[in-house]
């Protein structure tokens, strides 16, 4: 079963709703990174939100970014979004296992911690990226994404994110959903919406229930207040190349580039994202070299 992404209108365009099915995404994520349950659980919402804040947000060609450091054991989480629902995202401590939280559930807020900010790098194709920065409100990320919507893009909204994580630190679960305020929404609409929030079992558990995107959402408004627009398919992908990391060899010092040629006769790069190795060797590291320092 492959990833997907639910896009809908509730309440005839009162309410714009998002759902996501991420299991398999934040399956490889957890893969390539090998996290561990506390780890696994902040990257797979950061993921996942960041795919959701994409959907909603990007068209054609534009991409997004997503940095998060809250300055907790599992350090900082990027991921990188698009509006073709392909996402990838590393996270800086993948060995986190937290003693569960007061509710039995994994401890996401200790592991991110909360003393520190948000942000979002948006490219739209105009000359200076747009950015966004708010502090960590929760550290769980679900509400700080949330709160961003709020703070930084002035959209009204709600963002349940959602990794359920095995003992093998397999991933059994894992999706979510964005639902934003549009201008017409009536009181009773947003009063009924607040109310169904608060009485909504958490995502991952209806998941393993086997409830579908679309399920979730006929649960948070009735079936006949919600007309699907868009199902898109999701999934990791990292589209890093050797040319990526030849440039980024070639912004090192002129004397680190010399000492890996002449003590090591060449560099191997590793993908942050993918964990894919990439060789160069004692030529390649001397084009790099004489092309960037030889203008
Ligand atoms: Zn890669």
């Amino acid at each position: 079963m492959s990833d997907y992404l639910i896009k809908s209108l509730v309440h005839d365009g009162q309410l714009r709703a998002y759902a996501i099915d991420a299991t398999q995404t934040v399956s490889t994520a957890q893969q390539y990174h090998d996290t561990w349950q506390s780890s696994s659980a902040a990257l797979g919402r950061t993921l996942i939100g960041t795919l959701l804040l994409s959907a909603a947000s990007l068209s054609g060609d534009e991409t997004l970014a997503v940095n998060i450091n809250g300055g907790g054991p599992v350090g900082k989480i990027i991921a990188e979004g698009n509006a073709n629902g392909t996402v990838r995202g590393s996270i800086q401590a993948p060995h986190v296992k937290l003693t569960l939280n007061k509710n039995n559930k994994i401890d996401v807020k200790n592991a991110v911690g909360t003393n520190g900010f948000m942000t979002v790098t948006k490219d739209l194709g105009l000359k200076e990226p747009f950015t966004g920065q708010v502090p960590l409100v929760s550290g769980e990320l679900g509400e700080d994404f949330t709160y961003y919507l709020a703070a930084s893009e002035q959209i009204p909204s709600a963002v349940a994110l959602s990794v359920f994580v095995n003992n093998d630190n397999s991933i059994a679960a894992a999706g979510g959903f964005l639902l934003q305020v549009l201008p017409d929404a009536t009181e009773e609409v947003i009063a009924d919406l607040e109310k169904r929030l608060e009485e909504l079992p958490l995502v991952s558990e209806m998941m393993l229930k086997g409830k579908k995107p679309e399920d979730i959402l006929d649960v948070l408004f009735g079936a006949e207040n919600v007309k699907i627009l868009d199902k898109m398919d999701i999934k990791y992908e990292c589209k890093c190349s050797k040319e990526h990391f030849a440039e980024l060899m070639a912004t090192l010092p002129k004397k680190d580039l010399e000492e890996l040629i002449a003590k090591d006769q060449g560099a191997e790069a590793v993908c942050h994202f993918c964990n894919k190795k990439y060789q160069f060797d004692e030529a390649e590291l001397t084009a790099i070299l004489e092309h960037s320092y030889d203008k």
